[in-house]
């Protein structure tokens, strides 16, 4: 009988690991569904340069359908739940596809309206992101018309896609004020829950310096709680107050909305309770999950469902053989760190290893948590890297699921 795999989301993870799949897999015995609620595919890195004029919403966009191998069946229509007891998802089209097998890589949105006061008149007004389409495109048109003044960039809270994305627009925008020749005018603030500049103690200092060096000042263990669009102030739990006359917002993220709608799929914050080395949701044996949708201790970012594919179209297939899973997920993420003047820094980590200094993918690769002009590069080929082998699901000789300990200085981990 001929077995279905439906995958929910066709953005980065949906895509990479139903083309990983359609090849693995023989097309006489199983069907691969993939479902997406647009026709859309957006390269969610390119956003961070659509504000600095340094790329277009057109640039980084395709149509969702073309990403796919022929085999696959793409469905257009919302999800509106999952019923897990009877293996349906339930579309709003009017459409109930059955499952053998259910993938959910519906990956994370931005929840405003969680933050009082940011969903209101000041959004879209005063307060920005640059972390959708719509946004980063109004924000660029309103930083062409910035005449000064002070820019604050706020994560509200974590987790968020691209930890290192809101670091990334503080460094770019000393860079492209300094380009209108009106950085003096402006006065840049990165304010963030943390205790610093990030989450692993050697990336956290050295990304704290570079915005000590870059005149950015740093504000942390900041939890917003109200953002007063007309007097311009984030208000924080604990009373604190920073002012604004421009804010960038990195909004509270959660689950894909119709997690909530699917009783037993989802946590609280409607991620889907997943194994953090096997992939197999922690709900129901037939249910796996990758990418931002899955609750596991890994970063958000686009390099996580690339590393996570490999493991996850194994282990897929030892299920529908009836083996035991045994392909395992190291929590390998790594990202490229835009830092104005033509550099960026890469970082490369797993759930033990934190980002350290040396090279990647060995010793004679790209530096790690340094500036250079070569990993800037890395980050503007990394687009046509994506398109044309990462979503395709091929293999990149040297370049495995697992992370390497070649070329990584071990002794700068602090115990
Ligand atoms: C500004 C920004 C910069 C970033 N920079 C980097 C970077 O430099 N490097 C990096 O590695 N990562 C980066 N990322 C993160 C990266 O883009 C994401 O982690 C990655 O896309 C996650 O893939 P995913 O498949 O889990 O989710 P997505 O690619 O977001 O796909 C989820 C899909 O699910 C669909 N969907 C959701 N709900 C429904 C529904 N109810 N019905 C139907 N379809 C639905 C959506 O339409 C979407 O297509 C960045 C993200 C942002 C926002």
């Amino acid at each position: 009988m001929v077995k279905r795999i439906v995958i929910l989301g066709g953005g980065t993870g949906g895509t990479l690991v139903a083309n990983r799949l359609r090849r693995s897999l023989d097309r006489e015995t199983v069907e691969i569904v993939v479902v997406d609620q647009d026709n859309s595919h957006v390269y969610q890195p390119g956003l961070l340069f659509i504000p600095f004029a340094m790329t277009t919403a057109d640039a980084i966009t395709r149509p969702r359908e073309r990403q796919f191998h022929p085999g696959i069946r793409f469905h257009r229509a919302s999800i509106e739940r999952v019923d897990v007891e009877h293996d349906q998802v339930i579309l709003g089209d009017g459409v109930t596809l059955d499952y053998d097998i259910l993938i959910v890589a519906t990956g994370a949105i931005l929840l405003p309206e969680e933050t009082e006061g940011l969903a209101g008149p000041v959004w879209m007004d005063r307060a920005f992101t640059f972390y959708d389409l719509e946004g980063a495109v109004a924000l660029h048109q309103r930083l062409e018309s910035f005449p000064g003044g002070r820019l604050v960039v706020n994560v509200v809270d974590t987790p968020i896609k691209c930890p290192v994305a809101p670091l990334e627009f503080c460094f770019l925008a000393d860079w492209y004020f300094q380009q209108r020749g009106i950085r003096d005018k402006v006065d840049l603030v990165y304010v963030t829950p943390l205790d610093g500049a990030f989450t692993k103690p050697v990336a956290s200092r050295t990304l704290g310096n570079l915005l000590e060096q870059k005149g950015i000042q740093l504000v942390t263990d900041y939890n917003t709680a109200t953002v007063d669009g007309s007097e311009g102030r984030l208000i924080s739990f604990d009373d604190r107050e920073v002012s604004f006359d421009l804010a960038v917002m990195i909004p509270a993220h959660g689950g894909a909305a119709y997690v909530g709608a699917s009783p037993g799929l989802g946590d609280a914050l409607g991620y889907i309770e997943t194994d953090k080395y096997t992939l197999q949701s922690k709900v129901k044996d037939n249910i796996f999950a990758l990418g931002d949708a899955a609750g596991i201790p890994a970063s958000k970012a686009g390099s996580v469902p690339h590393f996570e594919g490999d493991v996850l179209v194994t282990n897929i297939m030892r299920f529908l053989a009836g083996q035991t899973l045994d392909a395992r997920f190291d929590g390998h993420t790594n990202c490229f760190i835009e830092s104005g003047f033509h550099k960026a820094l890469l970082i490369d980590f797993n759930y033990d290893t934190e980002p350290l200094t040396g090279h990647y993918p060995t010793d004679v690769g790209l530096p790690l948590l340094k500036e250079s002009h070569l990993n800037h590069l890395g980050k503007l080929m990394f687009q046509t890297f994506y398109w044309h082998s990462l979503l395709p699901g091929h293999d990149v000789p040297g370049v495995g699921s697992a992370m390497p300990l070649r070329g990584k200085h071990l002794e700068a981990t602090p115990h």
